[in-house]
């Protein structure tokens, strides 16, 4: 199987994706992103600083975002950002610190926040709920894995939550029992390519087609069609990031 970007894009586009969002980690590789996004249509971008990343992009304010994201119309989202208590690989004040200068990012331009959460539920809830009261900003969970508690409190906080792979795994029983409770409207599905690949695909470096691995499971988990859930979930999509052009 070729690794290049055209052909994954191919077998994308042959199993149904339509569109694909490429989330951004750190400052460097945002360049790449703008360079993708302009040479394939169907291909979108957000600019965020990854949790873990967050020691050495201490100079990156709310303005700074804001103005990455304004670089093209096709950058349509602020993220990943949030916190790893899990990794720790920077500290919790700078993690901290830079998720709050998203987040201001988010109210500002009014994009969605797309939010790294490990082993951080209790400080996510706070923050996130702090910065609500102040001003609405509309939050996308990237990856969750968390508790069935954490998710409801976060659809509380009118918060899309994003299943990826892992919820094909064996061992994802508690997760899945999740995702068959929260409701359909605010469930999306996303690799974390090239991490994650779905069952029966584990192991393998992840790419966009294979979300139709996510699709089918929580299909049948959601006593739903393929057809009927992949509608659904596109459908959440352009709710959360509007219609794209
Ligand atoms: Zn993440």
């Amino acid at each position: 199987m070729s690794n290049s970007l055209k052909d994954t894009l191919e077998r994308a586009d042959k199993d149904g994706v339509k569109y694909i969002l490429t989330i951004s980690t750190e400052d460097k590789s945002f360049n790449k992103i703008l360079d993708i996004v302009t040479k394939h249509k169907n291909v979108y971008g957000t600019y965020g600083i990854h949790p873990h990343e967050a020691k050495s992009h201490k100079n990156v304010k709310t303005l700074d975002i804001i103005k990455k994201t304004s670089l093209s119309d096709k950058i349509i989202g602020i993220g990943e950002t949030g916190l790893d208590f899990y990794y720790n690989h920077s500290d919790k004040k700078d993690q901290i610190n830079c998720f709050e200068e998203h987040i201001c990012a988010a109210q500002e331009n009014k994009m969605p926040l797309i939010v790294h959460t490990r082993s951080a539920e209790k400080e996510t809830i706070e923050i996130l709920n702090k910065n609500l009261r102040k001003r609405n900003f509309k939050i996308l969970i990237h990856c969750f894995t968390g508790t069935r508690e954490f998710a409801f409190k976060l659809l509380n906080l009118g918060a899309y939550i994003s299943a990826s792979g892992i919820i094909t795994f064996k061992k994802s029983l508690e997760l899945a029992n999740t995702f068959k409770d929260l409701p359909n409207e605010r469930i999306l599905v996303e690799t974390d390519a090239p991490y994650l690949a779905p069952v029966p695909l584990r192991g393998k470096p992840n790419e966009p087609s294979f979300i139709i691995h996510t699709v089918r499971f929580l299909s049948e988990l959601k006593k739903l069609s393929f057809d009927e859930f992949s509608k659904i979930t596109t459908q959440n999509f352009f709710k959360l990031f509007g219609e794209l052009n």
